[in-house]
């Protein structure tokens, strides 16, 4: 039966799983000269932080990285994207600031895209759809144009909360000049000012930093969703893995995230080691510039890994 409308049309599209249409591989040329350039930077600047970066500037973007990483977990993800929790608007702003220092994109690009990837995981409309494999998902998806059913399947993705909100409106709007800004011109001006770094120096550990930082983030979509143990939904690809979580200061347990995104925790172990983004949110509460902070009770998260997990403890092994 042809459907009647638009709107009917759009129930057909969400109803029937997303196809896996012919795969073509259509690169984007631009992306791959400024990545392939960032590496190859990023390699310099690793060999610079062994032989001559001064200790501040390996510090400093140590500092930057974790703000920028946080940005990403405690702002675009778990605020933005999921809203597990509730931020006022000096916290939106501060996160906002941060989500920049990190340059994935815009936070409503960032958001948009993970928004995807829940409601379509693995499937050709999941932007970084894991079932292409290790190299698709963790970088290659962002060097060819998106999957026709991820354009398509995009407009069923209800986006109205952000694009209602003037911080992330403001953040779209100057992008590329703000946000270079944020990752790289004042990361690379800042050494040089305050504590006499050398120009070619405090450029190549800035882009260091960046790269890691990329690599760390996309080891969500590529490694927890590949290798590593699910304790709460067998059926699903994501998985637990405490490596990934160093990295990206909490997001590596990521089979339980698939299970309950509106976990403000973005894991069963809200207040371990290696969520630091837990704790960063559970400042904010106390000072009452986040609230509403939304988890899983303890039983159901039990009763759940009783019924659909794989048998392994909560921290995947
Ligand atoms: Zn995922
Ligand atoms: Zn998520």
């Amino acid at each position: 039966m042809e459907p009647q409308s638009s709107s009917e049309t759009e129930k057909l599209i969400d109803l029937v799983a997303p196809q896996a249409a012919p795969r073509k591989y259509e690169l984007v040329y631009p992306t791959i000269f400024v990545f392939s350039y960032l590496h190859a930077a990023s390699l310099y600047g690793l060999y610079l932080c062994f032989t001559s970066a001064m200790w501040s500037t390996i510090f400093f973007n140590w500092f930057l990285y974790v703000l920028g990483i946080t940005g990403v977990t405690a702002g675009a993800h778990r605020l933005w994207t999921h809203r597990a929790y509730k931020a006022k608007l000096p916290l939106q702003i501060i996160l906002m600031l941060m989500n920049s220092i990190a340059f994935q994109y815009s936070a409503i690009n960032w958001i948009r895209d993970h928004r995807m990837h829940h409601r379509f995981s693995d499937t050709d409309a999941d932007p970084h759809n894991a079932s292409r494999g290790f190299f698709f998902s963790h970088i290659g998806w962002l060097m060819v144009r998106k999957h026709p059913e991820l354009r398509k399947r995009s407009k069923l993705i209800d986006m109205s909360d952000i694009y209602a909100n003037p911080v992330l409106v403001f953040q779209q709007k100057y992008a590329v000049p703000f946000m270079g800004s944020m990752c790289f011109l004042l990361p690379t001006l800042m050494p040089i000012y305050f504590w006499g770094e050398s120009l070619n120096i405090a450029w190549h550990v800035a882009v260091l930093r960046y790269i890691i930082n990329v690599h760390a983030s996309v080891s969500v979509n590529s490694f927890a969703h590949l290798f590593g143990a699910k304790p709460y939904d067998v059926n699903i690809n994501p998985v637990q893995s405490p490596i990934v979580s160093i990295a990206t200061l909490g997001e590596g347990f990521h089979n339980y995230h698939h299970v309950y995104p509106w976990d403000y925790r973005t894991a069963e172990l809200g207040n371990n080691w290696l969520n630091f983004s837990t704790k960063f949110i559970d400042f904010f509460a106390l000072i009452g510039w986040a609230y509403d902070l939304k988890t899983v009770p303890s039983d159901v998260v039990k009763a759940r890994a009783a019924r659909c997990g794989d048998g392994t403890n909560k921290w995947g092994w």
